[in-house]
């Protein structure tokens, strides 16, 4: 592992930044190569990744690994991790000083592996990257963040509850070799949130 990438897998396993660490089994820092072209960044650990100390792999995980199976990729492919690292209680929803908080974890491990193509899944995750953005109006639209392109998904647990976003997730992964490829333009924004800090370490 990347000297950089060891040490905030560290800094993450111990991290009391926030309130989460009173009632976590397990941090979660995220998975996969270190030159993944693909990263995908969900909310935040639920039950299971909470107690295996792993991203997605849960329900959500299942479905997240049938629709890298449809393009023709696996989980082992992909970098994979969460905007917040520790699971809040009862799957809340994470608050805004815990995402504050968290944020530059990602932003670290996101520098460091430089993925070509950043999947949000869901709204948390494509906040981060987008102030304010509506995930209805926006999914499988590619958007270029700062150093990233960013493409915003439905969370796979969404697709859980939903046929029609089930279909348009589906839809959306199949555009994502395309946008690999540069076959389908990706648009400039101007936005926010530019790294958080590089405070941590
Ligand atoms: N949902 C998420 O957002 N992340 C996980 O790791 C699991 C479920």
């Amino acid at each position: 592992m990347s000297v950089l990438l060891d040490q905030v897998t560290k800094q993450i396993k111990t991290c009391k930044q926030c309130r989460l660490y009173r009632t976590r089994t397990n941090a979660v820092p995220g998975e996969g190569p270190e030159n993944a072209r693909i990263a995908f960044v969900g909310e935040a650990p639920g039950f299971n990744e909470d107690r295996e100390a792993r991203p997605f792999v849960g329900r959500a995980g299942k479905l997240l690994e049938k629709l890298l199976a449809s393009i023709g990729m696996t989980r082992e492919d992909v970098w994979i991790g969460n905007v917040i690292k520790c699971r809040p209680p009862d799957n809340r929803s994470p608050h805004v000083d815990e995402l504050r908080s968290c944020a530059p974890y990602l932003d670290l491990q996101l520098r460091e592996i430089n993925p070509d193509l950043v999947c949000a899944l869901g709204r948390f995750a494509a906040e981060h990257f987008l102030d304010g953005i509506k995930i209805s109006e926006e999914h499988g639209k590619p958007k270029k963040v700062g150093r990233f392109t960013v493409l915003p998904l439905y969370h796979p647990a969404a697709a859980l509850r939903g046929a029609r976003v089930a279909r348009e997730l589906r839809e959306d992964f199949k555009n994502i070799p395309k946008i690999l490829s540069g076959e389908i333009k990706v648009e400039s924004v101007n936005n926010n949130n530019d790294e958080s800090q590089m405070s941590l370490l």
